[in-house]
């Protein structure tokens, strides 16, 4: 069995988390590669279509995470398209959900879209009835580049995505609201409200950046700290 085959199959949230971090698309194919060992590469047009219907998924949830009205006719009209169906046997040593859409070509990122759009759907109906929404966005924030640049989104995400950083009190203190030199981590979770941090990692950085807007001299001190222990 493969390495693939034993973690659980991805699903929407994990998808977008990852999208987040594909700069282009060789980043895509090495995580297409993990998930889906074996096969066919998606060719580029499919990635920026996949792209595409993702951002689309990512603006919705955003919108009723913000109890903003969400795109409620544009998510049916998508859903109607997709006929999905059990497909164990390609799935089988994948990490792709068995339930494809087999509606509209032989496109995987197609197939394996409408798998994950109604798991999105179902999501958004339960949000929209019960008016309480349980997606939470990690609360870490990096100076590096590694996930999608705020500075190249489009409007719509823009838009949302400093509602995101708003959040954070940090960013709202010290003016950085539209500071692209840092960014705030693009990982969802669902139910875990407590969790703020989606690793260590983020933990971690985070307590650098806040420790510096909180003492200017921390950085320089710990490289000072630091040149001093290299030279003895
Ligand atoms: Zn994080």
């Amino acid at each position: 069995m493969s390495r693939a085959a034993t973690k659980p199959p991805i699903d929407w949230t994990e998808t977008l988390n990852e999208a987040a971090l594909w700069h282009d698309f060789g980043d895509f194919i090495q995580w297409f590669h993990v998930q889906a060992p074996g096969l066919p590469d998606p060719d580029q047009q499919e990635y920026v279509e996949f792209q595409d219907n993702l951002s689309f998924m990512r603006s919705q949830a955003a919108c009723l995470y913000f109890g903003l009205e969400a795109d409620v006719e544009a998510i049916n009209a998508k859903l109607k398209t997709v006929a999905l169906t059990i497909n164990a046997e390609r799935c089988a040593g994948t990490r792709l959900p068995a339930l494809l859409d087999m509606a509209d070509g032989e496109s995987i990122l197609r197939q394996l879209f409408g798998g994950l759009l109604v798991q999105f759907a179902g999501y958004a109906a339960d949000t929209l009835v019960s008016g309480c929404c349980n997606l939470y966005r990690c609360q870490g924030l990096y100076r590096d580049q590694q996930g999608m640049p705020f500075s190249a989104m489009d409007v719509q995400l823009k838009s949302l995505e400093r509602r995101y950083r708003s959040e954070i009190a940090l960013l709202q203190d010290n003016d950085l609201v539209d500071d692209a030199g840092i960014q705030r981590c693009f990982d969802f979770f669902i139910g875990r409200p407590k969790a703020r941090f989606c690793s260590d990692t983020c933990r971690f950085n985070t307590f650098q950046i806040t420790k510096q807007f909180n003492d200017p001299d921390y950085l320089a001190e710990k490289q000072r700290r630091y040149r001093k222990k290299l030279r003895t």
